[in-house]
C-alpha cells in the first residue's frame, strides 16, 4: 500500500479509532529524505498505530529499514540497517509542541493532517546516526586506501629509500669525524 501511504491523513480520526497500519514502502518514495538513503534500493517495513495520550493524539512507529548512507571517514555509500520503535506525539502548530507533556518525542502534523509515509520519513531521519561510519574497519574505505599507499611504495621500491638517506647520514658524520 505504497500508495496509501503517501495520501493525506486526518490524525486525529486515526488517533480516537485507534487505527493500525502494516506496510512496505521503498526508501526512495519517503518525503524529504536525503538522496543518498533511497539509492540503494532500499525499502522500510513499517508498523503504525495511532491513539489518545493526554488529549494528544500519538503514533507508535515501528520501522525496520535497509538504506544507504554516506560513510562519513571513506565518504562512500555504505548500507545501513536500522530497526527504530518509538512513541511519537501528534502536534498541530510548534505552540502545541510547546506544551507537550515532557518526554515526548513530537512530529508537526499541519492542521492534524499528514502522510503515514510523512511519519515514517520522520521516524526514519531520527533513527540514522549522525555522523554513519562502517563498522567495519575492513570495508572502510579510508582503511583500504592507506593499505594500497603501502603497497604501492613496497611495489616502487621506495622502501630502500631510507637506506639511502641513512648512508647519506652516516657519510656526513664520517666526514664531520674525519675534520
Ligand atoms: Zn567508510
Amino acid at each position: 500500500m505504497s500508495g496509501g501511504a503517501l495520501k493525506l491523513r486526518d490524525l486525529r480520526k486515526l488517533a480516537d479509532s485507534r487505527a493500525a497500519f502494516e506496510f512496505e514502502i521503498p526508501v526512495d518514495k519517503l518525503p524529504d529524505i536525503p538522496p543518498e538513503f533511497g539509492s540503494g534500493d532500499g525499502q522500510v517495513q513499517a508498523q503504525v498505530r495511532f491513539g489518545r495520550e493526554q488529549g494528544f493524539a500519538v503514533a507508535d512507529v515501528e520501522l525496520r529499514a535497509r538504506l544507504q548512507v554516506i560513510c562519513q571517514r571513506c565518504m562512500a555509500p555504505m548500507p545501513l540497517v536500522l530497526e527504530a520503535h518509538s512513541p511519537v506525539l501528534l502536534v498541530e502548530t510548534e505552540r502545541e509542541a510547546d506544551e507537550a507533556p515532557a518526554g515526548w518525542e513530537t512530529i508537526l502534523a499541519p492542521e492534524g493532517r499528514l502522510s503515514l509515509a510523512a511519519l515514517v520519513a520522520e521516524e526514519l531521519r531520527l533513527a540514522v546516526p549522525i555522523v554513519p561510519v562502517h563498522a567495519d574497519p575492513a570495508a572502510c574505505g579510508v582503511q583500504a586506501a592507506r593499505a594500497d599507499v603501502a603497497g604501492e611504495a613496497a611495489e616502487q621500491g621506495a622502501m630502500a629509500r631510507p637506506f639511502a638517506e641513512l648512508r647519506a647520514l652516516l657519510g656526513q658524520r664520517d666526514g664531520k669525524a674525519g675534520n
